[in-house]
């Protein structure tokens, strides 16, 4: 067993990690820390969930030093990873005397003016950071260690000239590290245009099959919404994630859960950073149990508790399916992820367990209520059932299927 002393943490941040539960560092941790520690231009790709703040952060926390400037520059994709990157490192240095400015768009500019001249170490989204260039009240000068946080996701939201921009004003032998889920093209060209000697460390996805159970239920597209809700009350819930491909369809099962008394709320893409960051927030602290979301919209982000993952469709993306049943079965808590698959869904399905040694099995098929579903102002619910007349859901399969391993 490995404990961050043996990675020769300092004992004032080895004691600030214990106390927040970090006593045994996860695979990527293990990995990575030694190799930023050595000053390596490094590039850690893991799953949602592994730890990566930690893996520049306690680096980072490790190696600069009180009262001599900001010394470590942080980017995150959104205001609501920033902060909570810049949480963690607060925890994490309550035994050291170092500060944390954090710096996103949207809020007054002169506090963060103020946060900056006193830290350390800024965490920050890229414009606003820019804008505080731009200003000349943030001095990359004497910055030694340059992280790229959720690297993928940046570039995914456009961010990559900014990125560009804010590398070219810090020193030319500061280290860069970056972390994200995945390995894009843009990342291999900032990697080639700007990292030295770089090292890819790249863990595997973990999906912890003890803990995490995964099933599917062959379904009809148009009774989807009947069977989530009949599954949302039938099974033993706590904190729920509806994940939809598309925002428009996280708009509709959404609106669709509230008309039957559930009380979600929702996050995705094009919703305001501020109201994503007041739903997540919500759901942290248990004042929601049913999020829908668009994946896009929580990657990254920490969501605690969840008992249940839903996906209501499937991306294209295999990947994007173990990101999804990740959010769900962390720190030791079994947990559930149920797949509504209809015919449409059944190639993504498949593509999945090709490629992952994982597998799903499908629920027991049983009758439900048929629910009218809205779906917007033109009323198209021509499809809509009558909420008395009940009837057993279709299905085009026998029992006792599995996808995955065994099947495919
Ligand atoms: P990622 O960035 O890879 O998605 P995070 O850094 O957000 O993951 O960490 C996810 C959660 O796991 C956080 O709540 C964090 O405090 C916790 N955590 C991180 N490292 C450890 C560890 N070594 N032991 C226990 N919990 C950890
Ligand atoms: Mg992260």
């Amino acid at each position: 067993m490995t404990s961050f002393e043996e990675l020769k943490i300092k004992p004032e941040l080895a004691r600030a990690l214990k106390d927040e539960g970090i006593v045994e560092p996860t695979a990527i941790q293990y990995r990575t820390i030694p190799l930023v520690l050595a000053g390596k231009d490094l590039v850690g790709i893991s799953e949602t969930g592994s730890g990566k703040t930690a893996c520049f952060g306690i680096p980072l926390l490790e190696k600069v030093q009180p009262k001599k400037g900001v010394q470590g520059l942080i980017l995150a994709p959104t205001r609501e990873l920033a902060i909570q990157i810049s949480g963690e490192l607060k925890k994490w240095s309550k035994y050291l005397n170092l500060k944390t400015a954090i710096v996103f768009g949207g809020v007054g500019i002169e506090p963060q003016i103020r946060a900056i001249a006193e830290s350390e170490i800024v965490v920050g989204t890229p414009g606003r950071l820019l804008d505080h260039l731009n200003r000349r009240t943030l001095n990359l000068s004497k910055i030694n260690y340059f992280v790229l946080d959720e690297a993928d996701k940046m570039v995914e939201m456009g961010f990559i000239e900014d990125i560009e921009r804010i590398l070219s004003a810090s020193p030319r032998n500061r280290q860069i590290i970056l972390f994200g889920a995945t390995i894009s093209s843009e990342i291999d060209y900032l990697k080639k245009k700007y990292m030295h000697d770089v090292v890819v460390e790249e863990t595997e996805v973990q999906v912890k099959k003890d803990l995490l159970k995964q099933y599917y239920y062959d379904v009809q597209t148009h009774e989807k919404f009947s069977l989530l809700v009949h599954l949302l009350k039938k099974e033993k819930t706590g904190r729920v994630i509806i994940f939809c491909s598309k925002r428009s369809t996280v708009e509709l099962v959404n609106q669709n859960l509230r008309e039957q008394g559930i009380k979600s709320e929702m996050i995705h893409g094009k919703m305001t950073q501020n109201k994503r960051m007041t739903v997540i927030e919500r759901f942290n602290k248990g004042k929601i149990d049913y999020l829908v979301a668009s994946a896009v919209a929580s990657r990254g982000l920490d969501i605690k508790d969840v008992t249940h993952v839903f996906n209501y469709d499937l991306s294209q993306d295999p990947q994007e399916y173990i990101h999804r049943i990740g959010r769900t079965a962390r720190a030791g808590e079994s947990g559930k992820a149920i797949t509504l698959l209809s015919s449409q869904d059944h190639d993504a399905f498949r593509a999945i367990f090709s490629r992952y040694d994982i597998g799903a099995e499908e629920l027991p098929r049983e009758d439900f209520p048929k629910l009218k579903f809205q779906t917007g102002m033109q009323s198209r619910n021509s499809r809509g059932f009558d909420r008395r007349r009940e009837s057993r859901g279709s299905s085009r399969r026998g029992n006792g299927n599995s996808f995955g391993r065994r099947r495919y």
